[in-house]
């Protein structure tokens, strides 16, 4: 939400906050971003946030604030609500911004990182016509607090009948990722390495080493290794210290989900894997030879 201010920022001089708020929350804040207005809008306490809430959510600021741009997180529990708002209000949207600036002709001239982010595009948005913009995580610094921020102002109440999807309950993953995402040291299996024994092998090395095990996507499409362990696009993304990969090609959808990496190893018998041109150590060896040797020492 910080970073959403900083980017708001760049573009404009007067920037309001959107606030989704328990039912009961106090209109004080003790700390926020530095920005002009703060407009909240109240849920029931037990509300599950889900889709339908947040574009009412949004839908209610748009009523309340003349707007041109509004910025959203670019997180998957937002993307239907911005969705949603975009078509019912005629807005622009872009997904993934990493970059904001205002065009030669008053319009927005925004960036986006596509083709599994090997490229920028840019988008030029039309003066005149509001905008909405879901903000890639990590692309502006998150905005200090300051402590004499403006009171949130009310502006709509979301009642418990309102929307047609209850929330029945939330159903955990079967295996729990949290030692991956916060893991130091990354062991990460390929397809080069794709059979029970190997996994195995390379699994034994990460326990002796102190790193979690993942998996690239044909791993997991093989049921070698449970979907909360693949790293990618369609996975997760993990910035460890170190991350190994035990013969993985380096396809840029797995490279999405670990090039945040400070060290990367790669060790494959393909001198030409792409793998190696997004690391900093690399092998042309048999990885699992490099496993057991880890396993022994
Ligand atoms: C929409 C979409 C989403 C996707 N999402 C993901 C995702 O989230 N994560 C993901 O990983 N992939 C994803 N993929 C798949 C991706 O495109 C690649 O197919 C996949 O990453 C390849 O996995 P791999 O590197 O393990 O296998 P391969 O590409 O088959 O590579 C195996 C590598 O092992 C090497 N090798 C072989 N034997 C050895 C050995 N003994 N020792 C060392 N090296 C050896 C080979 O030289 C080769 O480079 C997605 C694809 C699509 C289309």
């Amino acid at each position: 939400m910080l970073e959403l201010v900083t980017a708001a920022r760049e573009v404009s001089d007067s920037v309001t906050l959107g606030l989704i708020t328990g039912g009961d929350a106090a209109a004080e804040l003790n700390a926020a971003p530095d920005v002009e207005s703060i407009l909240g809008v109240r849920i029931p306490r037990n509300r599950m946030l889900d889709d339908a809430t947040r574009a009412r959510a949004v839908t209610s600021l748009l009523s309340q604030s003349a707007a041109t741009l509004v910025l959203l997180p670019a997180t998957w529990t937002w993307a239907a609500a911005a969705a949603s708002a975009a078509v019912t209000h005629d807005m622009s949207l872009v997904s993934h911004c990493v970059s904001l600036e205002t065009a030669p002709d008053g319009g927005l001239l925004v960036q986006r990182p596509v083709y599994g982010e090997k490229i920028l595009a840019e988008l030029h948005l039309p003066k005149g016509r509001q905008a909405l913009a879901l903000v890639k995580k990590g692309s502006w610094p998150a905005a200090e607090l300051v402590s004499n921020s403006p009171r949130i102002d009310f502006i709509a109440d979301i009642s418990p009948d309102d929307g047609d999807v209850t929330h029945v309950e939330f159903i955990g993953p079967e295996n729990d990722d949290e030692d991956l995402k916060n893991a130091p040291i990354v062991f990460a299996v390929g397809r080069g390495l794709g059979t029970a024994e190997q996994i195995e092998i390379v699994s034994k090395a990460a326990r002796k080493c102190g790193a979690a095990l993942a998996a690239s996507r044909p791993i997991v499409d093989m049921g070698l290794l449970p979907r909360s362990r693949q790293i990618g696009q369609s996975g997760l993304t993990v910035n460890p210290q170190i991350y190994v990969a035990f013969g993985i090609s380096g396809a840029p959808q797995h490279l999405e989900g670990m090039r945040g990496s400070e060290v990367v190893v790669a060790i494959n018998t393909d001198r030409d894997a792409p793998i190696f041109g997004a690391a900093h150590f690399g092998a042309f060896v048999d990885a699992a030879e490099i496993a057991r040797i880890l396993c022994d020492e």
